[in-house]
């Protein structure tokens, strides 16, 4: 039952802190009508062209160290520090990285490429 409980405290958090500061990413225009849009967005709310501009970009942070971070330091959350994701570092680090397993699979993400920076931009390989 204790594990359950964690969990339902987790989600809440890690999805409020990074939409927040999801926001703080570049606004690009939408290539079809020009809309204004979050350069993260997948498509333009507008018009609903897929948003190319995001697709190309990368996150200014390295992929080597968010690793070597994580493989190292990730149970108490230094490679999601690194990316910006302080809300969900935190919660990391007084979970102990949810005693390994949340570490363990961050460090399998991060690996696969799967891992996003705060604004949702894959790392740089
Ligand atoms: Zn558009």
């Amino acid at each position: 039952m204790a594990s359950e409980q964690a969990d339902s405290t987790l989600v809440p958090a890690t999805g409020t802190n990074d939409a927040g500061s999801g926001a703080m990413g570049g606004m690009v225009h939408c290539t079809t009508c020009g809309q204004k849009m979050a350069g993260t967005a997948p498509a333009c709310p507008k018009c609903g062209a897929p948003n190319t501009g995001a697709a190309a970009r990368t996150s200014e942070k390295t992929m080597v160290a968010a690793a070597l971070l994580c493989f190292f330091f990730g149970s108490f959350g230094f490679h999601r520090f690194y990316v910006g994701k302080i809300g969900t570092g935190i919660l990391m680090l007084v979970t102990l990285g949810a005693l390994g397993i949340w570490t363990l699979i961050d460090l399998i993400m991060i690996i696969v490429g799967s891992f996003k920076d705060r604004d949702g931009l894959p790392l740089k390989r």
